[in-house]
């Protein structure tokens, strides 16, 4: 089992700036419950983010969408990471899901206010970023993409940085696996849905390993928080009759690529585009007085 996050593999100049004052960084689950977001979120970041002590929100039944967060502190390598991570259990769990994305809209749009206030006194040397970097947006294996995971990614898509992911990928056969992310990516497109698009890293060498992980989009998940014994070998795995999934091998899905290009390589560009590009929108929709 791969025993570190990997969050403090940072370009040398980060790397510094980063040692002295640690970072922040939010990252939000949304999709039906059951389809693992927490499982997953405990294996990227090896914590118990959610425990017994703390089974996490969508343990508990509600008719609602509820934005609920959870913080933790993580050090490696000399660099603190403040991890938000923002819950949303209810969505698209009630038989009329109109209007489900309201709360989580106005969860991000309230941070990028709280930014604005903060960032405009006078006294802004250090401004906490509660801004949400990124969101997870778990689609259910079946036929394609339903009209609510359609509906919510247009209506976020210009609002933080949406990176799909495929739960719970072991009800699939590897052919329907790779079909069905066909499939959500075809539909992705017809429907003109920004989702966040990795950028290829300066350097040549480093590009050339993460094309690869890239094409894996939608990432195809199979989450487990067990820790199995497989040919002597440590793994976090799934059993079944038939055999066993080690979360941790590309080749059973594509947890690794995931967290590599979230945790590791793309995590300041996803603040950055964050700053760039969702928060300069919002801060120009409201100099302009438009309703965002
Ligand atoms: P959440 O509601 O989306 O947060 O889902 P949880 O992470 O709480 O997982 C719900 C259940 O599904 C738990 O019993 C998990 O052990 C199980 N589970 C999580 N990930 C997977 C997966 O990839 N495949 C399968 N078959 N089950 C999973
Ligand atoms: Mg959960």
């Amino acid at each position: 089992v791969d025993g570190f996050v990997g969050f403090a593999n940072l370009p040398d100049q980060v790397y510094r700036k980063a040692v002295k004052r640690g970072f922040e960084f939010t990252l939000m689950v949304v999709g039906a419950s059951g389809l693992g977001k927490s499982t997953l979120i405990n294996s990227m970041f090896l914590a118990d983010v959610y425990s017994k002590d703390h089974p996490g929100p969508s343990q508990r039944i509600k008719k609602t969408v509820q934005v609920e967060t959870t913080k933790v502190l993580l050090k490696e390598k000399g660099v603190n990471l403040t991890l938000t991570v923002v819950d949303t259990p209810g969505f698209g769990d009630a038989v009329d899901n109109s209007d489900c994305w309201q709360p989580i809209i106005d969860y991000i749009d309230a941070r990028y206010e709280e930014f604005l206030v903060n960032e405009s006194r006078v006294d802004r040397k250090c401004v906490p970023d509660s801004r949400v970097h990124c969101c997870l947006y778990f689609v259910a294996p079946g036929h394609g993409l339903k009209p609510l995971d359609i509906e919510f990614m247009k209506r976020l898509h210009e609002k933080v940085n949406v990176i799909p992911v495929v739960g719970k990928a072991d009800t699939m056969t590897p052919e329907e696996c790779d079909e069905f992310k066909a499939q959500v990516l075809t539909e992705i497109r017809q429907h003109k849905i920004k989702i966040y698009d990795f950028p290829d890293s300066d350097d040549e060498e480093e590009s050339k390993i993460q094309r690869p992980l890239k094409d894996r989009v939608p990432f195809a998940i199979v989450g487990s928080n067990t820790v199995l014994e497989v040919d002597g070998k440590k793994v976090r795995g799934r059993r079944y009759p038939w055999g066993t999934v080690d979360v941790e091998n590309l080749e059973h899905c594509d947890f690794v690529a995931l967290r590599k290009m979230v945790v590791r390589s793309h995590m300041m560009d996803l603040r950055e585009v964050t700053n760039n590009v969702h928060y300069e929108n919002y801060r120009c929709r409201k100099l302009a007085g438009v309703d965002s």
